[in-house]
């Protein structure tokens, strides 16, 4: 069966109004024809001559009148040559008038109500003009963006210097900028020229500000679009507007586009079937054509901005399309302290202010937190009237922003710091101290995503033949969190903190004994489940599999309390450690042990 013909004619309109240019012309083409047809009764109508009432009865009297159409404004006569009409303001002509006409042998009748053009033209007319403005309107303003957009700007000012800290996501983001500058070099040589990545982060961490300090460093064009550009009203505009965006880029090239928000366009494919779901599944899909389609020559890059790469379809992250993502997490004492300075250049700060102390105590503040604590402070300073801003300006400042991030949640007390300090060294601990587990690259208490705190080790990648020596550090380590709590704090104090860890453990433990035949309790089988259960024998086991693993991590806890509190008091001054710091630290304790 073919498509219903309805659908036909909307698919042709929606693809003339998705052009712009055609849109404005065709909204008032359409609106002349419908001023014209409900106007045209009014105007094509004969026109009948009015003859006076004086005349008439002179007609009436020579029994000149043939026929008589009493209407509401007075009388439509049909004489022997002609048609005219006779004006009777008040309307109503008497019985007796009636009796007069049809005894001079005319005939009388009264118009039927109904149809009057005229009179319905007046009705709808204004009703059409008014509908036809407010549509008109509707396109103008979805249309108005898009007419500038996407807005480019040809030479940014911003700089890899005016982004404070950040340092491994401007190294990351190097090569790219050799590559805009310079993409025949790379092409030459065959090799494979980033399309698409990733900027993952919380909100406020100067996403934006890098990548537009990475195009001025490259010296091309920048485009910045958000996600949310790619929500119109009507059907296909959405969808239009990304071909239109790759099309200005390609123009532009070389280019760097920038879709802020990018979740909002790219989130997973529902496969809904309504309207919205189908249009949205179309906009998504016109992305992927574009970044498979432009030829890796173009010089054009997309980076695209989120907080949650797990929302995104699996289609966005494929080689060729984002396959590359660089985090930008939260500063860390350093990286406060160097944006409070970058941002101070605009504030007079009282002699003696150390910027060195706020960074200190603005733990989970991001980089647009700290530029709007300076501002606040400037703010303050000005309210009392006073040209240098104060110790007191900035903590007030820092307060009130404290408050509004309290409601995001973002900030932590000083105590629950500590926890979160003790937790992580106590996972950083056992990773150091168990030949078997992989190397800690760095701790920190900074929260990423859930996680309030993060212990990386390296190498991170998969292996395929992972020996149980290793498994079992790898869950020593994971209870190595909890353990430092209970150890620190005692069995009342821990906390919700170790719920991820557990569930790693959990995880790993299970397949030990279920799929890797490594419980001699229950021995070279696979365990088949039924429903979410396994037979008991085999929860028992896994039971008692990370109770002994969470024993160990006590006992390597316990034996090295001294190097645990070292590593916790670096974690609250300095909140992230690298690794080779960690094992100095764990070392240094160890070799006093055995002094
Ligand atoms: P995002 O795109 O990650 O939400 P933005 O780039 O919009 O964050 O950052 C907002 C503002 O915060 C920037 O304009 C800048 O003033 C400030 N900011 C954020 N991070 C930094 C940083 N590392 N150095 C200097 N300023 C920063
Ligand atoms: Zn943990």
């Amino acid at each position: 069966m073919g498509a219903p013909p309805v659908t036909n004619v909307l698919e042709k309109a929606r693809q003339i109004l998705s052009k712009k240019s055609l849109a404005v012309p065709a909204a008032i083409l359409a609106l002349v024809i419908a001023a014209a047809i409900f106007l045209a009764p009014r105007y094509l109508a004969q026109p009948v001559a009015e003859i006076t009432y004086s005349e008439f009865t002179r007609e009436l009297g020579q029994k000149k009148v043939q026929k008589v159409l009493i209407e509401s404004g007075g009388l439509s006569v049909s004489l022997a040559d002609r048609n005219v009409f006779v004006r009777i303001p008040n309307g109503l002509v008497s019985a007796d008038y009636i009796e007069r006409i049809t005894a001079s042998g005319a005939e009388v009748d009264f118009k039927k109500p109904g149809f009057d053009p005229a009179h319905m033209a007046s009705i709808v007319v204004p009703i059409v003009l008014v509908l036809a403005v407010l549509a008109m309107l509707a396109i103008q303003t979805d249309f108005k963006p898009t007419s500038r957009w996407p807005k480019v700007v040809r030479s940014i000012p911003n700089r890899f210097d005016d982004v404070a800290g950040q340092e491994e996501a401007k190294a990351e983001l190097q090569e790219v900028i050799s590559f805009l500058k310079d993409s025949d070099a790379f092409t030459r040589v065959g090799a494979r020229i980033p399309r698409g990545l990733l900027m993952v982060g919380p909100p406020g961490t100067g996403k934006t500000l890098i990548a537009k300090a990475l195009a001025g460093e490259a010296g091309v064009s920048f485009m910045v679009v958000s996600g949310s550009d790619f929500s119109a009203p009507l059907i296909g505009i959405a969808k239009g507007r990304v071909s239109k965006l790759f099309e200005q880029a390609r123009k532009k090239a070389p280019c760097l586009i920038f879709i802020d928000e990018i979740d909002a366009i790219g989130r997973k494919r529902g496969g809904g079937g309504s309207a919205a779901d189908r249009e949205f599944e179309a906009t998504l899909n016109q992305l992927l054509v574009e970044m498979d389609g432009f030829n890796t020559t173009a010089g054009v890059i997309v980076i695209g901005a989120t907080n949650r790469v797990d929302v995104l379809d699996p289609a966005l992250l494929r080689p060729g399309r984002f396959d590359r993502q660089v985090h930008i997490g939260l500063p860390d004492i350093s990286g406060r302290e160097a944006i409070l300075n970058v941002h101070a250049r605009n504030v007079k700060l009282a002699h003696g202010v150390s910027l060195a102390s706020i960074a200190k105590g603005t733990p989970g503040f991001s980089g647009a937190d700290l530029g709007n604590l300076l501002n606040e402070a400037a703010i303050f300073a000005a309210r009392e009237g006073v040209t240098e801003v104060t110790r007191e300006h900035l903590e007030a400042a820092r307060n009130k922003i404290i408050m509004g991030l309290e409601r995001r949640s973002l900030v932590i007390t000083d105590e629950e710091r500590r926890l979160v300090a003790v937790h992580e060294a106590g996972h950083a601990l056992c990773a150091t101290l168990l030949p078997a587990s992989d190397q800690v690259h760095s701790a920190t208490i900074i929260p990423h995503g859930q996680a309030l705190g993060l212990v990386m080790r390296l190498p991170e990648h998969d292996r395929f033949c992972i020996p149980v020596e290793k498994l079992e550090a790898d869950l020593i380590v994971a209870m190595g969190g909890r353990a430092a709590e209970e150890v620190v704090f005692g069995p009342k104090k821990v906390t919700t903190g170790a719920a991820s860890d557990i569930a790693h453990a959990t995880n790993i433990v299970t397949k030990m004994v279920t799929e890797w035949g490594m419980s001699p309790a229950i021995g070279m089988v696979r365990v088949a489940r039924s429903g979410d259960n396994l037979p008991r024998e085999v929860e028992q086991e896994i039971r008692r599999i990370i109770d002994e693993m969470y024993e160990a991590a006590k006992v390597c806890i316990e034996d090295n309390r001294d190097a645990l509190d070292a590593l916790t008091e670096a974690l609250l001054e300095h909140e992230t450690i690298e690794g080779d710091e960690v094992r100095r630290i764990v070392h240094m304790q160890q070799a006093r042990l055995a002094a």
